[in-house]
């Protein structure tokens, strides 16, 4: 049976007394450091001597270097995943260390001998802080790798609930379900769609469409994305009325011209690999090797004549970029 846990079920009261380290003050790490601080938390912020420091003292908090962390009754770290284990990480035992991604438990990243637990917004970092401020909240993953005080589930969903990540509920997993589950998101879904919005334009080119007309349709209407909002309000059955009658006799009637492809053996190699470790492995390597191809596939996606391309549509049509 799935866990959903709702905000009555945690209470903030738990960390009274306790400081909260939050390690990094990068997309989750800023949002996070506010949002606590906004619920009534004692943090203190625990980043290198760099800009990052800089911005989180302007925000107005305690700042100390990353092993200062080790001082805090709660620690949360909100530095990229690759890094974590290479943290000069200390906790006292009766501490409670608390990742925002299931990545460095699944793989065995990270053992450390207190309390161990998860707390995974399902939000891009800085929309943690502005949803929080809407009172909209987020939707999290929460999960408890080690309990050594008896008190690692308060405390997970104390912190969980304090960054706003109860409002929507939170979903009960493993620190392995949730490194599984959003790695394939990444590596086996976000590619295949790819593939498929390729697909697309070239056959529409084939038809003599201009590509401006067809970037259009995939995303600078924002028509996909208002109807996937509708899918989430309402539900995939109930938005097809919005569709006209011969939009809706096309989806359905060709739904199944698909269904030769087989995407899921694909996908089905992708996530062994995710779960076995496989990736973690090459991935640690790549991080040994200071990112070599890495930086190859960025130079390749982000080429800077895409990026003249895209900025040029984008300056034609569509509502105009706000940064978040
Ligand atoms: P960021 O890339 O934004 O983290 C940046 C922070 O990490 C900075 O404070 C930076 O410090 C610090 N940092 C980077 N490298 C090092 C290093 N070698 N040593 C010490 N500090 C370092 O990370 P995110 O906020 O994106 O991710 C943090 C966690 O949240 C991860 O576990 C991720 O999986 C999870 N998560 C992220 C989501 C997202 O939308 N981004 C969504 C849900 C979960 P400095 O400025 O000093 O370099």
């Amino acid at each position: 049976m799935t866990v959903i846990v709702r905000e009555a079920e945690a209470q903030i009261e738990t960390l009274d007394g306790q400081r909260v380290g939050v390690i990094g003050y990068g997309n989750q790490g800023r949002s996070w450091a506010l949002n606590l601080r906004d619920s009534g938390i004692d943090v203190v912020v625990c980043v290198r001597a760099d800009p990052s420091r800089d911005t989180a003292e302007a925000d107005g908090f305690a700042t100390s270097d990353l092993d200062g962390a080790n001082d805090a009754d709660v620690i949360c770290v909100l530095i990229p995943d690759d890094v974590i284990p290479t943290l000069p990480l200390t906790p006292r035992p009766d501490a409670m260390v608390i990742v925002a991604s299931g990545y460095t438990l699944a793989f065995g990243r990270l053992n450390l001998p207190c309390d161990v637990g998860m707390v995974a917004p399902r939000m891009l970092g800085p929309e943690v802080r502005r949803c929080y401020l809407e009172g909209t909240g987020f939707i999290t993953a929460v999960g408890i790798h080690r309990d050594v005080t008896g008190t690692a589930r308060s405390r997970v969903l104390a912190v969980a609930k304090a960054i706003g990540g109860l409002r929507q509920g939170a979903i009960e997993l493993t620190p392995e379900q949730e490194a599984v589950l959003d790695l394939a998101v990444e590596q086996a879904l976000a590619p295949a769609l790819r593939r498929v919005s390729e697909s697309f334009v070239q056959v529409m080119l084939e038809r003599g469409v201009p590509i401006e007309a067809i970037v259009t349709e995939l995303v600078l209407s924002g028509e996909v994305e208002r109807t996937y909002r509708l899918v989430r309000l309402e539900g995939g059955a109930a938005q097809m009325a919005y569709h006209s009658p011969t939009s809706q006799y096309g989806q359905m009637s060709r739904a199944d011209r698909f269904g030769h492809l087989d995407i899921t053996a694909a996908m089905r190699e992708v996530v062994d690999e995710i779960a076995s470790g496989r990736f973690a492995d090459e991935w640690d390597a790549e991080r040994d090797a200071g990112y070599p191809y890495l930086e190859e596939l960025q130079a390749k996606a982000m080429a800077p004549e895409i990026l003249a391309f895209e900025a040029d549509l984008r300056s034609k049509l569509g509502e105009r970029a706000t940064a978040i």
